[in-house]
């Protein structure tokens, strides 16, 4: 059985393509991949900036009373240079005048009975953004393969990218598997659950916001799944199945990618939970056969899947680690696989949640991250430093 991380770069390896891009308007593009580095056309900020409302003025000025010569409004140009003993009222935003250097406050000035302005504070800062201090004109401000969130938005409009080019959405397609599966709306009858694994990978895949196809729930019978997995893989670029990996009588995925040409690059690593988790590939498209238990799914999905989709739109996903104490000890009694634990952040430190079996899904709704227990490692101690992998 291989490892997780032999599975990982399996997985990435096999991604031998970027997906095409497209140019589509910044407003859509949240959560988007960049696929062109994007350069500022200006300075940042374009002019010397004020940064408070006050006086721009003179420094060497500042123990006399000066005259007003202008009020400058953000957006406005100045109209007069500023000279000895003078001074211009600025709005934050604004551009210095000429012949100012500094920026004194409103609340460190008052108003001379003659209407000049008067300098009442000790000391003061220069309170002004020099042209280009931020961003100069020509600099890389967002680099292919960013992952567009709003703070990068806000980059690409204020250098002017408003159709920003972006790697084009991949189309996931979602199966379930299992005669004993029903959907949400229906009421379970004897030795029936409901799906759920369906709907939290389409969750999973709309917060990557890349587009789910769903394909149903495939009855546990060649014919069906075979059937269901061929439509599937014609419409959309990656396939995710749920169930029938198992080595159970009714779990054939594997037979039937075989008989597709499906060539499998594994059918088992070894994780827990997610061990019976198969990754094949039929020319440029590829097939998750995800374990069917939700909370194992749930996280091959962030641990394998999701990786692998960021990259096929030029993304290589890093997810945010947090490294910090475990709250309490954990053991567990085998340790041939790697292990991923659920984990709470409280007070700076990792708990670990209790949880049943990898059926027990509603444990994952008070998950923060996952710890990783490696193999031959069977116990944490209360203290020790983990890595909590946020999810
Ligand atoms: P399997 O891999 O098909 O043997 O499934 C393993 C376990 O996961 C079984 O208990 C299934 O009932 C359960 N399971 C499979 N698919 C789903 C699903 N879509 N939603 C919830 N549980 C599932
Ligand atoms: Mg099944």
């Amino acid at each position: 059985m291989i490892s997780f991380e032999e599975a990982y770069k399996i997985v990435i390896d096999a991604q031998y393509y970027e997906v095409n891009t497209e140019r589509i308007e910044l407003n859509k593009s949240i959560n988007r991949v960049l696929a062109k580095d994007i350069v500022s056309d200006i300075n940042m900020p374009p002019f010397n900036k004020s940064a408070m409302d006050g006086y721009a003025c003179k420094r060497e000025d500042l123990n006399n009373d000066l005259e007003i010569l202008e009020v400058i409004a953000a957006g406005s140009v100045p109209t007069k240079v500023v000279g000895t003993n003078q001074c211009s009222k600025i709005m934050t935003g604004a551009k210095l005048p000429e012949g100012a250097d500094c920026v004194v406050k409103v609340e460190d000035t008052e108003e001379t009975e003659d209407g000049k302005m008067r300098f009442v504070a000790n000391e003061t800062k220069d309170n002004f953004v020099p042209t280009g201090q931020d961003v100069e004109e020509g600099e890389l401000v967002l680099k292919q393969g960013t992952l567009l969130g709003p703070q990068h938005l806000a980059v690409a409009a204020s250098v002017g990218y408003d159709f920003p080019r972006v790697y084009k959405k991949v189309r996931v397609g979602v199966i379930s598997t299992g005669d004993e599966l029903v959907e949400p709306f229906a009421k379970p009858a004897e030795g029936q659950i409901r799906n759920s694994n369906a709907y939290q990978l389409i969750g999973q895949l709309n917060s990557m916001n890349v587009t789910p196809y769903y394909f149903g729930i495939a009855k546990d019978n060649e014919e069906s799944t075979t059937r269901i997995i061929n439509k599937a893989i014609s419409e959309t670029d990656v396939v995710l199945l749920t169930g029938g990996v198992s080595m159970g009588d009714f779990d054939f995925i594997p037979k039937i990618f075989d008989e597709l040409g499906v060539e499998i690059k594994f059918k088992e690593m070894a994780v827990q939970p997610g061990k019976p988790t198969v990754f094949g590939v039929l020319g440029n498209k590829f097939i998750f056969g995800l374990p069917g238990n939700p909370v194992s799914s749930f996280n091959i999905f962030e641990l394998l899947t999701k990786p692998f989709i960021y990259s096929l739109m030029g993304h290589k996903y890093e997810p945010v680690e947090l490294n910090v104490p475990l709250g309490e000890g954990y053991k567990r009694k085998r340790s041939s696989r790697r292990s991923f634990i659920p984990v709470r952040i409280e007070n700076a430190k990792a708990w670990p949640i209790v949880y049943h079996g990898s059926a027990h899904i509603q444990a994952m709704t008070q998950a923060h991250g996952l710890i990783s227990i490696p193999v031959g490692v069977s116990e944490l101690k209360e203290g020790e430093l983990v890595d909590v992998r946020q999810i």
